[in-house]
């Protein structure tokens, strides 16, 4: 497995799943680093790289968290990740944040955060890799999941913001996506709009300590909303209706570490229950097939922009699409046709 990495490699790779402490963190930071890079050489190195890791994966659970910004994601996942280490599980938080790839800027605001949790030893926080397109993103992150359990990670969060199609590329990695929620209508009615309610495992409703009330409302309301979506989502996945997963909505106080640990039993419960009728095996199959093609697609996409014979032909069909003389779907085969 091991044979085709250069002698570096086999170094790093030994690092990732041998040491621990802050030899291991380090070359875990420059495995995930050569594996966000764009150099073809880079790629072909990581290609080999987590060809190699990949036995040493598939170990950890995978918590996707999403939210608003401002409801508390970096405060609740610093209270959590403490919560976990100290109970002896080690975690790893990567992020998706699109906002980083649109304006070069980061909603999650990657420096300055979770500083406790960055200096726990059992824990290793990656920033969202930037530039590129979403899917792109997405991928880097899903591979420096593969990464971080070789190193042994028993738990790995992945991060997003409550905005655009982030959340499905969380949800389409992860085996239990929760949603964070602050205790007012308009934000939940807001997820609900967009479908991502139907999306989450848990909900948590987040800042309980400024509006007792308010949060006991706020879970009323999603929970009926679930009782709606969540089990049409679920059930899909169910052998039948009755074994289908309810999601749980929760209250909490991320900033007073309120409620980690009924967090963290439903996160269990749903992570058993899951597992006993087979799902998270089927689901993490049905990821890995739609990565798969998605990074197919993504590929051909690119081969086909980047085809010199597509390059010279693209400007006159596009005309003679635009003037009618040539039908969209004629000039769309055309173009294809030049690739083979
Ligand atoms: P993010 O943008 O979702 O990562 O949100 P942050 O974690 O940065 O939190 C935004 C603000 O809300 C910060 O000022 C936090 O201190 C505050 N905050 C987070 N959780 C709670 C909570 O449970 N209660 C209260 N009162 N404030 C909180």
């Amino acid at each position: 497995m091991t044979a085709g990495l250069p002698e570096t490699d086999q170094a790093l790779l030994r690092a990732i799943v041998s040491e621990r402490g802050p030899a291991q963190r380090r070359a875990l930071a420059k495995a995930i680093t050569l594996l966000e890079s764009t150099r073809a050489d880079h790629r072909e190195r990581a290609d080999a790289l987590l060809d190699a890791l990949l036995p040493h994966a598939g170990g950890a659970f995978r918590m996707g968290l999403s939210g608003v910004p401002g409801a508390g994601k970096s405060t609740f996942i610093e209270a959590l990740g403490i919560f976990l280490a100290d109970r002896g599980h080690r975690i790893a938080v990567l992020a998706v944040d699109p906002s980083s790839t649109l304006s070069g800027g980061s909603i999650l605001g990657d420096k300055t955060r979770m500083q406790r949790l960055g200096a726990h030893e059992r824990a290793f926080i990656r920033p969202s890799p930037s530039g590129g397109t979403l899917g792109g993103v997405a991928d880097k992150t899903r591979e420096a999941i593969i990464v971080c359990e070789a190193a042994g990670h028993d738990i790995v969060v992945v991060e997003t913001v409550g905005v655009g199609q982030s959340e499905t590329a969380v949800h389409g990695m992860t085996d239990c996506f929760c949603l964070l929620q602050l205790p007012n209508a308009g934000d939940d009615l807001q997820a609900i709009k967009k479908g991502v309610m139907e999306l989450a495992d848990l909900v948590a409703i987040n800042k309980a300590d400024l509006d007792e009330a308010a949060a006991m409302r706020a879970r009323a309301q999603i929970t009926s909303a679930l009782r709606f979506f969540g089990t049409h989502a679920h059930a899909a996945q169910a052998d039948d209706a009755a074994d289908s997963w309810r999601p749980e909505v929760l209250q909490i106080s991320a900033l007073q570490a309120q409620g980690l640990d009924a967090f963290w039993d439903a996160v269990t419960r749903f992570r058993e229950r899951q597992a006993a009728h087979g799902r998270l095996a089927a689901r993490r199959r049905a990821q890995d097939r739609a990565w798969m093609w998605e990074r197919i697609e993504a590929g051909l996409r690119e081969r086909f922009k980047t085809h010199p014979d597509v390059g010279r032909a693209l400007p006159r069909l596009s005309e003679d699409v635009e003037a009618g003389r040539v039908a969209p779907s004629v000039a769309a085969r055309r173009l294809l046709d030049l690739m083979n």
